[in-house]
């Protein structure tokens, strides 16, 4: 079966599917995305995610395409086209195609929209889910404004592939002041010896993970103790359990940080919990 993309108001082939090369998100990376998690064919958590994408856009001044109510029905269309049972769905706006010119284009330039989905293996990530995954620390080089979704992921790239080249799965960033902030694509947990969820404010220094927001309240259901904190690499390696959140890997275990084991250096007690229970407290659309 072929995969289908939607591209700026037609559903193509994805290999038919193209963008002009004067689309400032191919030219300036100048454009937002999200990516929200498909089960059993459904979207999880539509409306958070839909609640960051309109504060992404107005962040950067582009304007909503279509009202959220037509983007919904369009990103559902996909998933359905491909027939994604277990997968993501990823949405992309643009600020449109214009004459190369790094100031905006006039207001008339409509923003471009692509939506794809993808099925996942529910088993691969289980099974790596009931691994754990290493993570290594690298230097924080991101601009200030990571709250916003920005496609400009440059070094999100390069500190993965960091993660790569040293046989692990995420990088961590650590800011100038020896922080922690989060991963090149997930969100950064520890669990104490003393069994508190410990993850940053997301004030600053971080993207505001959409599973990061559900699973607080995960925890407060749950009487989970938890803290909205900076930590240390040094007191993750020293920590009980640590993992990393994100909309296509919802609570994955860490079990080693820069090569040294967490705890007994397999998938914590908290954190399975924690990825069993999710979806309880999840919406579906
Ligand atoms: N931080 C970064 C840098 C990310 O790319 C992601 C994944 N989009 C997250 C955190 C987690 O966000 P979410 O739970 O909304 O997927």
């Amino acid at each position: 079966m072929s995969r289908i993309a939607y591209v700026n108001g037609h559903y193509r082939n994805l290999r038919d599917a193209c963008v002009n090369i004067e689309d400032r998100g191919y030219q300036f990376s100048d454009g937002v995305y999200e990516v929200c998690e498909i089960r059993d064919g459904r979207l999880v958590d539509m409306p958070r995610h839909m609640a960051r994408l309109q504060r992404s856009l107005g962040e950067l001044r582009i304007a909503m395409p279509m009202p959220l109510s037509a983007l919904s029905v369009v990103m559902r269309e996909v998933v359905r086209r491909n027939r994604v049972g277990y997968g993501i769905v990823y949405l992309q706006i643009t600020r449109g195609v214009a004459r190369r010119d790094h100031a905006f284009p006039p207001d008339a330039v409509r923003p471009g929209v692509v939506v794809t989905a993808r099925s996942l293996s529910r088993a691969r990530n289980e099974a790596t889910a009931a691994r754990g995954i290493a993570v290594i620390t690298v230097p924080e080089n991101r601009w200030p404004r990571v709250d916003i979704k920005s496609v400009s992921l440059l070094p999100n790239v390069l500190a993965k592939q960091a993660a790569r080249d040293r046989g692990a799965y995420e990088a961590w960033y650590v800011d100038g002041d020896g922080l922690v902030t989060e991963g090149s694509s997930s969100n950064a947990w520890i669990v104490t010896r003393q069994g508190s969820v410990v993850t940053r404010s997301a004030r600053s220094g971080i993207l505001s993970g959409i599973t990061r927001s559900v699973l607080i309240e995960v925890m407060e259901a749950l009487q989970v103790r938890f803290e909205e904190r900076p930590f240390s690499p040094a007191e993750a390696r020293d920590a009980a359990e640590a993992f990393v959140t994100s909309a296509s890997q919802i609570v994955m275990p860490v079990v080693s940080v820069d090569g040294q084991p967490i705890g007994d250096g397999m998938p914590g007690e908290i954190s399975r919990r924690l990825r069993q229970e999710f979806h309880r407290f999840s919406t579906f659309s």
